[in-house]
């Protein structure tokens, strides 16, 4: 049995490590502010006595002996990174910081949450992990894009520095259950206006694309890192490279859901990534042939039932 801190535990991904890795036969500590996360993702684990839950802030040093950490913690949504920029960098820089202090302490390996946002608006595509990115450093989304380039420099400095065992994921767009219904992602937007006949809100025309990850998928990709040799660091993409257009992703989804909705053009954020699609020949050949299980059609199904759900219980 390994001791496991998950920072972000109660978020949309974490959530379904925790499960995962308690279901394994770990001993699982969730850390979280509750900024973006919620008690109850997690509440159903709450009886099991190998889990442990601690409200805490990852811009603030926590100390505790275990033998692996996942370092999640950090909103993803874009609304959410946005409502407090200088928030969102303290996140990914003093939580980097203080995580690494607690992985060099205590021996612990630690995995970073990097995100396929180190590549901006990439002008390589697919975008393989030697490209170094194409980011906008004073537009509307660089305190989660520098926050997190600077993040994986600390993660490689205390490695080159302090022999701290390190792995780095670079997580492309991920979706499914136990996303929040105000988390304003994509996906979890159109799904919930397509079950309530809303219009369906395209920023842009809906010609950009992005490649959407099942998070079952992202979770095995994340133990399988953690579960590497010490000379194997990263970064490596975890994503499933069929891409899409928005409107080829809203269009599925009004079939899916059998939805009356409208299509409604809005305004493209600044700085959105016109393309984004991972190269995951690294993760395949690193991870014992990892490699997506499963298709969009199948994701958005077991995802629509679970927004279903949570429409009915309101
Ligand atoms: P999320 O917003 O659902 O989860 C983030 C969690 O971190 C929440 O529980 C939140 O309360 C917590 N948190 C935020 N700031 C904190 C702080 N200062 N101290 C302690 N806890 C804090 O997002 P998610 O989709 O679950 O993403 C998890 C991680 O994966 C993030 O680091 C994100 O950058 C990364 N990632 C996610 C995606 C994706 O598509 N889901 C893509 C790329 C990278
Ligand atoms: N998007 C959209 N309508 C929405 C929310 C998002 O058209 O209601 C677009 C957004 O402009 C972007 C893509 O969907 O081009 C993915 O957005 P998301 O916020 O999910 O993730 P990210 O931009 O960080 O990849």
């Amino acid at each position: 049995m390994k001791r496991i801190l998950i920072t972000g535990g109660a978020g949309f991904v974490g959530s379904h490590l925790c499960e995962r890795l308690l279901n394994e036969g770990n001993e699982v500590i969730c850390l979280d502010n509750y900024f973006t996360g919620r008690k109850s993702k997690i509440v159903h684990l709450m009886d099991n006595p190998f889990f442990e839950v601690i409200r805490h802030d990852v811009t603030m040093p926590y100390f505790i002996e275990v033998d692996e950490i996942y370092n999640l913690a950090c909103p993803a949504s874009p609304i959410h990174y946005q409502q407090n920029p200088i928030k969102t960098i303290k996140t990914s820089v003093l939580g980097a910081i203080n995580m690494l202090g607690l992985a060099k302490r205590t021996g612990a390996k630690i995995l970073q949450a990097s995100t396929s946002e180190i590549y901006g608006d990439p002008e390589l595509h697919p975008q393989p992990e030697h490209y170094w990115g194409h980011v906008n450093p004073i537009g509307i989304r660089s305190c989660y894009d520098e926050g997190k380039r600077c993040a994986e420099s600390l993660f490689v400095n205390y490695h080159e520095s302090n022999d701290v065992r390190v792995k780095i994921i670079r997580i492309f767009n991920t979706y499914g259950p136990k996303m929040e219904p105000d988390d304003g992602r994509v996906v979890s937007n159109f799904i919930l206006q397509a079950l309530q006949n809303k219009d369906i809100t395209i920023f842009g025309d809906g010609m950009q694309t992005r490649s959407f990850q099942y998070v079952s998928d992202l979770v095995e990709g994340m133990i399988r890192m953690m579960n590497t040799t010490d000379d194997f660091i990263g970064p490596v993409n975890i994503g499933n490279p069929t891409e899409f257009t928005m409107l080829e992703l809203a269009k599925n989804i009004i079939q899916l859901t059998q939805s009356k909705s409208n299509l409604v053009y809005m305004p493209l954020p600044e700085d959105d990534p016109s393309q984004r699609q991972p190269d995951i020949r690294l993760a395949k050949e690193k991870l014992n042939g990892w490699e997506p299980q499963i298709d969009l059609q199948e994701g958005l199904k077991k995802t629509i039932s679970y927004f279903k759900e949570i429409i009915s219980e309101n």
